[in-house]
């Protein structure tokens, strides 16, 4: 071997990860599926906690990083639940928790949600992100690094 300086992860690299996430004890998500992710270091493409880990990292190195909810999906906003009359929902939904719901508003845009609490007449919806309030458990390896492209640079995402 040569005295060749061992690649490490900086600012505008285009890295492969592979990961388990694990939450409250469970894999919510892994990259065993669908193949490592891509994303380029330094522009906020991936949640800051995670980000923050994989600068110096190497190829073939793995590590595990436990993120807190300030630094992965935010903390849970106890303004994002509202209660809407059950007679509100069309007949094809069931009204039962863990429900996964999408709604317009007048603008057009989609907000997702899931019925987190069915009362009497009515169902509280959650408009949380599901991984909000949640410290997220990963275990991550570096399988790629690559410079960006400067048109990768220009949109801030990587092209493949
Ligand atoms: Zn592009």
């Amino acid at each position: 071997m040569s005295e060749q300086e061992k690649r490490v992860v900086g600012d505008n690299d285009v890295v492969s990860l592979e990961y388990t996430l694990t939450v409250d004890g469970e894999v919510v998500d892994s990259s065993e599926g669908h193949g490592p992710i891509e994303f380029i270091q330094g522009r906020g493409n991936i949640i800051p906690g995670l980000e923050k880990e994989v600068y110096g990292m190497s190829v073939g190195e793995s590590k595990a990083v436990s993120v807190a909810p300030a630094e992965g999906y935010g903390e849970e906003d106890p303004n994002a639940f509202v209660e809407i009359p059950k007679s509100e929902f069309p007949p094809e939904i069931p009204v039962e928790v863990g429900t996964p719901l999408q709604l317009r508003d007048h603008q057009g845009q989609v907000f997702d949600a899931v019925i987190a609490e069915v009362r009497d007449d009515t169902a509280l919806l959650n408009f949380n992100h599901p991984l909000a309030g949640k410290t997220l458990n990963f275990q991550i390896k570096v399988v790629g690094i690559r410079e960006a492209t400067p048109e990768e640079l220009d949109h801030g995402h990587v092209h493949h």
